[in-house]
């Protein structure tokens, strides 16, 4: 598995040392954390719905078994032990899966009047709204309650998880993120930051706010 450069490059900018892990035996995530201050879950394909109960549709893009096992793992352990984690695309869907919620298999078959979600502009460009919750860390962190957002997805949370709640949403309704209710450091946004903060300060600030609750660990 290759990860993008972009999440690296950002956490680098934050101010932070990344670390990128193997996918390894779901066993290993809790020896794998007490190595880091920090979990960032990043993008990639459709988690297997039999992780929240489902069978899968048509819509189902490709899944990687082992991947979604490692990761399930490291997020609910991170979750336990209060390891500041920010899941993007891919990662808050793992989040709030390991968390007890669900997901869309596929947002444009299984919702009516949808948006694209999967835009064919370049990576970095804002392609629709957001709005934020302004009562959340979320907003908090970015300093705003409106935003734009790229948006490379077809799957997005369906059932919030317990312990978790939606802060943040396209016009269509579809989540686009979530974040902790207790107080502890997770945060999931469904759009990429990483592909936005060169041209867009505003999205460096979740790799900021990850690496100083991070930092505040150490
Ligand atoms: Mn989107």
């Amino acid at each position: 598995m290759q990860v993008p450069a972009g999440y690296a490059a950002a956490v680098e900018a934050a101010g932070g040392i990344p670390v990128i892990l193997p996918v390894l035996a779901p066993e290993k995530a809790p020896e794998v954390l007490e190595h880091l201050q920090g979990l960032l879950l990043s993008g990639g394909v459709d988690l297997d719905p039999s992780h929240y109960g489902e069978d899968p549709l048509p819509g189902l893009g490709k899944v990687t078994p082992e991947r979604d096992a490692f990761e399930l793992a490291l997020a609910r352990r991170a979750l336990a032990a209060g390891v500041p984690v920010l899941g993007i695309c891919r990662g808050v869907q793992v989040l709030n899966v390991a968390a007890g919620g669900t997901l869309f298999q596929d947002l444009g078959s299984q919702l009516e009047k949808v948006l694209k979600h999967r835009q064919e502009a370049p990576r970095w460009h804002e392609s629709h709204a957001v709005r934020l919750d302004p009562s959340s860390r979320m907003a908090a962190i970015l300093g705003v309650t409106e935003a734009r957002v790229n948006s490379f997805h077809h799957q997005a949370v369906r059932v919030v998880a317990p312990g978790l709640r939606a802060v943040a949403w396209a016009p269509d309704g579809v989540i686009e993120a979530v974040e902790s209710v207790d107080g502890g450091f997770a945060l999931g946004v469904q759009w990429h930051p990483e592909e936005m903060w060169d041209r867009y300060p505003l999205h460096l600030k979740p790799f900021s706010a990850l690496v100083e609750a991070a930092r505040a660990r150490l």
